[in-house]
């Protein structure tokens, strides 16, 4: 808790007073021309990587940056709530899955760790399942192989954001642009995908 309390005086003695302007702007509405949709891991903000001021970027983070199927029915869809919120209220005219290196999640789902005593891990690093199936016969212990995965997983989640009707309206009129990307904690850099190409090309 110090660590916390510390770290927001900082940002008022700093932060605050720089934006203080921007935040009374803000404090009448957001307008952020883009979703994230970015892991919960620690090493992959989406606001410190793309140095984004306060207001830029609606941010939903979930273990493994992944986008569920539209469906309804049990259990509630909090990805998915913040995805209809973002497109049909806010209108972003982006939205970027944000990927990343060494994440945890799809480690699991690339070994096969059992998850059996989570309640909660194991169907949700399921939805991975699919973009295994997708790279077909791999050495699943092969370093190359997790990277791979990670952006396997990336282009299985823009697959799936157009299983969403408000999302495949927006995207047919020209209004939303579906985007991906991967961000290396070891080196920081960002790789963004090429829709065309299907390849995931460094950001010089
Ligand atoms: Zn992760």
């Amino acid at each position: 808790m110090e660590r916390l309390i510390e770290g927001y005086r900082r940002f008022r003695g700093g932060h605050w007073p720089e934006y203080r302007d921007l935040y009374k702007e803000l404090s009448k509405g957001q307008k952020p021309p883009t979703l994230v949709i970015a892991c919960s891991d620690s090493r992959v903000d989406p606001a410190v990587i793309f140095d984004a001021q306060p207001g830029e970027m609606f941010v939903v983070r979930n273990v493994a940056n992944l986008v569920p199927p539209a469906e309804k029915g049990e259990g509630l869809h909090g990805t998915s709530a913040a995805l209809e919120f973002a497109v049909r209220v806010l209108k972003v005219g982006m939205v970027l899955v944000l990927g990343h290196g060494d994440c945890g999640g799809v480690g699991a789902a690339l070994k096969g760790m059992p998850l059996d005593d989570f309640e909660y891990l194991d169907d949700w690093i399921g939805l991975i399942a699919p973009a295994l199936e997708r790279l077909g016969d791999i050495d699943r212990f092969a370093p190359e192989s997790k990277d791979m995965l990670e952006r396997e997983a990336i282009k299985l989640s823009l697959d799936r954001l157009m299983t969403f009707p408000f999302v495949a309206n927006a995207v047919g009129e020209g209004r939303l642009s579906l985007q991906g990307a991967r961000f290396r904690v070891f080196d920081g850099r960002l790789e963004w995908l090429d829709k065309a190409t299907g390849e995931f090309n460094r950001v010089a």
